[in-house]
């Protein structure tokens, strides 16, 4: 098989050496395995996610992304409280949908795709629902490849004293922010986004406070971040049940190369170069972004299709063909493609994709 750079939300293109990390097998039951592995990725996600690292502390848990989102609605949202989700794209209606299945007392408050969340609507709400405990948001919605105004919609549910959950999935690891200085309560992202680890566990980063409320809150035992926590700190590492261990040392490979490329910042600086030479260069080509720019994340952009009866799945073939997988658009109110600018993917690949673009017949 021929070998192509993924250009997705995830999985993503990961290095050699994160793959070759997976080389070895790990006993769960040993310290080399949780002590020296899964406690240090908890530390790590930690100072990643805040400079008030005494405040907050992480869980990891099996599974894909949406299994912690789940995990976290399930054990944080009590039968006398009452959450506020707020929606642009598929990810936020995901949480809704999560509510449903748990029967959670919740109102959504649904934005266009287009738009990003109002903190003015945000603002008016909450003055009239005294009711509403807890507000869930997603980041960056990586339906659109849109970037929510986090830190105005932080500022005003901590006004309103409201406990905050977000979906970081897509972008921590690559968009810096300071889930103390936001007032964020619980954080959540997974292994194949921006710390550009494989797939197969998600983790949680909670303002221990908070975290402690939750213990017997959840109807599910796998799902019950709590009990997955209290293990994991008892047990120095340890998961309590089978833990995904190859991925977990990935991850840890994965960690060290965020720090060694410069942290954050020096991600998220390499992807808003990828996303800038993507962009100006099909735009070039005469495509068109679905998002202004000035709610375009460097994460994920979506395109219009350049013409009525474009086929996406010729143009798809051919790019792959030339070693290059992007992705299907996921919007109802227009016809879109997308390509990712995150994982370990360089601005080289993305003026190589250019030139693969300019010899497609679409
Ligand atoms: C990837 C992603 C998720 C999780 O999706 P999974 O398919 O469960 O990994 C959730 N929210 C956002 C914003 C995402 O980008």
């Amino acid at each position: 098989m021929k070998p192509y750079l993924l250009l997705t939300p995830g999985p993503l293109t990961t290095s050699e050496t994160v793959k070759e990390a997976m080389m070895t097998d790990w006993c769960t039951w040993d310290a080399d395995y949780n002590v020296h592995i899964v406690e240090e990725i908890r530390k790590s996600l930690v100072a990643l996610a805040t400079t008030a690292t005494d405040e907050y502390t992480s869980v990891l848990l099996q599974g894909s992304g949406t299994y912690c989102v789940e995990a976290v609605i399930g054990s944080v949202i009590t039968p006398k409280h009452k959450l506020l989700i707020l929606s642009n794209g598929a990810y936020g209606d995901r949480m809704g949908h999560i509510a449903e299945y748990h029967g959670i007392n919740y109102d959504m408050l649904a934005f266009e795709e287009t738009e990003q969340v109002s903190v003015d609507y945000v603002d008016d709400y909450l003055s009239n629902n005294s009711d509403i405990t807890h507000v869930a948001v997603v980041h960056c919605e990586t339906t659109t490849g849109i970037l929510n105004p986090l830190k105005e919609i932080a500022h005003i549910v901590k006004l309103h004293n409201k406990k905050l959950i977000v979906d970081a999935m897509s972008s921590f690891g690559g968009v810096p922010l300071d889930m103390y200085e936001l007032g964020i309560d619980f954080m959540i992202s997974s292994a194949n986004k921006c710390i550009q680890g494989v797939p197969g566990f998600g983790f949680i980063i909670a303002r221990k406070s908070e975290l402690l409320h939750c213990k017997g809150v959840s109807r599910s035992l796998s799902l019950d971040i709590y009990d997955q926590w209290e293990t994991m700190e008892k047990g120095h590492g340890k998961w309590r049940f089978t833990s995904p261990t190859h991925v977990v040392r990935a991850f840890k490979q994965a960690l060290a190369e965020l720090e060694e490329e410069g942290g954050v910042a020096a991600r998220h600086k390499r992807y808003c170069e990828n996303h800038r030479i993507l962009v100006e260069e099909m735009r070039a080509l005469g495509f068109k972004t679905l998002l202004p720019d000035e709610f375009q994340s460097p994460i994920i952009t979506s395109f219009l299709y350049p013409k009525a009866g474009f086929d996406f799945n010729s143009f798809y073939t051919q790019l792959k063909e030339k070693g290059f997988v992007i992705y299907p658009g996921k919007i109802s109110q227009a016809d879109t493609f997308r390509i990712g600018n995150i994982g370990d993917v360089h601005p080289e690949d993305f003026a190589r994709l250019i030139e693969v673009v300019q010899q497609t017949s679409y």
